[in-house]
């Protein structure tokens, strides 16, 4: 590794939702000088076909074809990623956990993507309930990244975010991350408000840049996340890289 180039651990290919081939994706990343991934989804409730561990394999085999990070998105809410072994686990450069949905009081789930919220639940009420399974993710899945740490639903995304999570969440969220070792995501297609991002990198948590792409014009796009941690004064270096920071799944254990 001669000069340092930016990570894009979060993006997606035809194994899952993605509009790009493993080898445009990695083409992508040569053309925007960026060291590529393929991360698709892996769950039995995504937009995938990445579900089973035969099948797991099989993207694992594939990708090891190529010059390209193996990552992975799981959904925290699916069991899959608990019936992985820890050989398969190894397989991979990096994995990311996702908060695609969301247990609300009572045990109703609500998934990140409803263009309403259920009957009876505020705003308030659901970033409430985001945190707390977000803390129980930190506790529970070994993953290197939180990737979109502040995913909501599309009618909470014009609210003001600082009035949304509060300086108390946000500190829960951030302590716990820190506490478990995963990386914040600076989403490019959820992008994270100035003041949270401020707060994972003043506490110690390193930041990971994703493009979390699905089209060519996204993949390997990590401008904005990179501009943003610069901005804050983040060493390029300290960016979340699976081969220069290791990888909760072993892979680089000797
Ligand atoms: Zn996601
Ligand atoms: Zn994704």
């Amino acid at each position: 590794m001669n000069h340092w180039l930016p990570t894009d651990c979060h993006a997606h290919s035809t194994h899952s939702d993605g509009a790009l081939r493993v080898e445009e994706v990695v083409a992508r990343g040569e053309a925007l000088g960026v060291r590529p991934s393929v991360s698709d989804h892996i769950s039995r409730d995504a937009p995938t076909s990445l579900d089973s561990v035969e099948r797991v394999e099989a993207y694992l085999d594939d990708l090891d074809q190529y010059d390209v990070l193996r990552g992975g998105e799981f959904c925290w809410h699916d069991v899959l990623w608990r019936e992985l072994p820890a050989n398969v686990v190894r397989r991979f450069t990096h994995r990311l956990g996702s908060l695609h949905a969301i247990p609300l009081a009572g045990g109703q789930l609500c998934r990140a993507f409803v263009s309403a919220l259920p009957e009876g639940v505020s705003p308030d009420a659901y970033v409430a309930a985001h945190v707390d399974a977000l803390e129980q993710l930190a506790r529970e899945m070994p993953v290197d990244i939180l990737a979109h740490p502040t995913l909501i639903p599309p009618p909470l995304r014009t609210m003001d975010p600082h009035e949304l999570w509060t300086e108390a969440r946000e500190e829960r969220m951030i302590q716990a991350l820190r506490a478990a070792g995963v990386a914040f995501e600076v989403s490019a297609r959820y992008p994270p408000h100035e003041r949270i991002v401020r707060r994972a990198a003043d506490a110690g948590v390193r930041l990971s840049l994703g493009s979390d792409g699905h089209s060519k014009a996204q993949v390997a796009n990590v401008a904005a996340p990179l501009a943003l941690a610069r901005s804050l004064g983040v060493p390029d270096e300290a960016l979340f890289d699976p081969v220069r920071h290791g990888s909760r799944t072993g892979a680089f254990d000797v």
